[in-house]
């Protein structure tokens, strides 16, 4: 295959949860809380020589690269630390959600018995309660060898994925190589508001601008930023909005390129109390038929959906409904496979925020499109205020 590569967090994603949604666990620390949580802990271990924190390790099978920091390694101990943080009673986190937490600790054991020759080496998952600040440690001793074969069947689980990812990203990029804007001729105006979002997306700078109603600001700006797309080597494109009928236009202006075997793939996401089939219930298996069995419908669910391309709304919710799983819960995982995602400013500038926070934990390269953008001073102090946002939970 071509080289892919791959964070240790979206391995673990992809490969180690099953069973059913559960998020009694919930409300989780936010971003901001969780850089806090892990500094602390960090600052705890700076006493210890030799504490190695926030190290950076690879490896690879098969042409698939893995890549992530370990948040800690005590070399005389011969131990490395995972580091979540949390709140509320740790008797209520979901055996999937464990289950995920090893996966990404033996990944990192893994990696570092391979870089550092060790025959064994203990992982240890490292809870600190964002309330209390109190540590919850549970520890493991394992030998390389099983470490060794735990990675190389995660890998071996995502490799046909990886193919057809690394397969789309190119088909993708040749498609846009050759966009062609989808009218006759720009309207007055559109074409300067195109040429400076192009070379803003080109050098990599910020633009604020500001375009009178009706010269088609949402094409006249998305156009531009899917043409820069594989010069620049953009992984997403996210267009955020303050409001529903920004959504509309843009998933319309997306729909006008429409074209023989178009391949982008387009998702629409929305609140979960949009997007809920089953209002009022909670988001765990013994009560919502489409969170129970989640995780074991999930691979067949993202398979069609991404196979089908365009994921607004409506096709979303026909996608999970054939398999039986949460529509919100499904958007949330297309997310990380989606080459455009349309949906709500939150979704960046929040501090529970989806896109951002998946951005950074793939390294991506996102370009970012706003509508409204002069509402977002107040949006964003409004969200730094106020309590979390119920859409981007
Ligand atoms: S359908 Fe509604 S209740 Fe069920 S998992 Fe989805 S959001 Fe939660």
């Amino acid at each position: 295959m071509s080289r892919y590569r791959v964070a240790v967090r979206t391995l673990c994603d992809f490969t180690a949860r099953q069973g059913d949604l559960d998020h009694r666990f919930t409300p989780a620390p936010s971003a901001q809380e969780g850089i806090e949580g892990h500094a602390l802990v960090a600052k705890r271990r700076e006493n210890i020589a030799g504490y190695l924190a926030e190290l950076p390790l690879s490896g690879e099978y098969q042409g698939l690269r893995v890549a992530g920091r370990a948040d800690g390694f005590d070399v005389a101990a011969n131990c490395v630390e995972e580091v979540k943080t949390h709140r509320g009673s740790l008797a209520r986190m979901s055996d999937n959600q464990r289950a995920l937490h090893w996966a990404q600790v033996k990944i990192y054991g893994a990696l570092l018995c391979a870089e550092r020759g060790l025959s064994h080496i203990t992982l240890a998952l490292v809870y600190l309660d964002i309330a209390s600040s109190q540590e919850t440690r549970l520890t493991l001793d394992t030998r390389a060898e099983e470490l060794a074969a735990f990675f190389a069947d995660q890998c071996q689980r995502f490799l046909a994925w990886a193919e057809q990812e690394a397969a789309h990203r190119e088909c993708r990029d040749a498609w846009l190589a050759t966009l062609t804007f989808p009218h006759v001729d720009f309207r007055p105006g559109q074409r300067a508001l195109a040429e400076d979002v192009f070379k803003a997306a080109s050098t990599g700078r910020c633009l604020l601008a500001q375009a009178p109603t009706g010269i088609g600001k949402t094409l006249g700006t998305l156009f531009p930023m899917l043409s820069a797309m594989p010069r620049q080597r953009l992984d997403r494109i996210a267009f955020l909005t303050m409001k529903t009928p920004g959504r509309r236009l843009a998933l319309d202006a997306l729909a006008s390129l429409e074209a023989p075997a178009q391949p982008l793939r387009v998702l629409e996401l929305v609140a979960r109390d949009k997007a809920c089939e089953y209002p009022g219930t909670a988001c765990q298996g013994d009560a919502c038929p489409l969170a129970k069995g989640f995780y074991d419908r999930l691979p067949a669910a993202r398979q069609a959906a991404v196979e089908k391309g365009w994921l607004a709304r409506d096709a979303l919710r026909e996608v999970a409904l054939a398999h039986q799983v949460c529509p919100y819960y499904l958007g949330q995982e297309l997310a990380r496979w989606a080459d455009v995602v349309v949906g709500d400013v939150n979704h960046w500038f929040d501090s529970h925020a989806l896109l951002h926070g998946l951005a950074q934990a793939n390294d991506w390269r996102v370009g970012l499109l706003v509508d409204e953008a002069h509402n977002l001073v107040e949006t964003v102090l409004v969200a730094c205020t106020a309590p979390r946002s119920p859409s981007s939970a």
